[in-house]
């Protein structure tokens, strides 16, 4: 199934459907809003983080998080390695690492732009528009 929103994505652990692409354009679950974390209110990973954690990752071929004033990937990105495409373009991201993407073999496209990349890595860049 398609998610589009962060209860989405808990909805098809609970219904036992596999998420195919998981769409969050400048999406207001992106706001964080655990007290606990020092981001409380601004763009935070951490609830990504956790919901992405509870799920199986894949069958997972498009990633949609443009955006999001994000300043960095959600870690967990490195179990879907099955992902065909990544679209992070308009963030706040300054440097990618690039070993989120070593178990990704059918890696295919990486928008960065509209990011302030200081540099991308050099075995991503043939797979990135910028
Ligand atoms: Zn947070």
């Amino acid at each position: 199934m398609i998610v589009t929103t962060l209860r989405e994505i808990i909805f098809s652990m609970q219904s036992g459907q596999r998420v195919s692409k998981i769409i969050l354009k400048s999406s207001p679950d992106m706001l964080c809003t655990n007290l606990m974390c020092e981001k409380v209110t601004l763009p935070c990973m951490c609830k990504l983080e956790a919901t992405l954690n509870k799920i199986n990752l894949d069958y997972c071929t498009l990633l949609d998080l443009s955006g999001n004033s994000m300043t960095s990937l959600p870690y967990n990105i490195s179990r879907m390695k099955n992902l065909n495409e990544l679209h992070i373009q308009n963030n706040l991201l300054v440097s990618i690492d690039d070993t989120l993407f070593e178990n990704m073999t059918d890696l295919k496209l990486i928008n960065v732009t509209g990011n302030p990349l200081q540099r991308i890595p050099e075995n991503l860049k043939k797979l990135c528009i910028f």
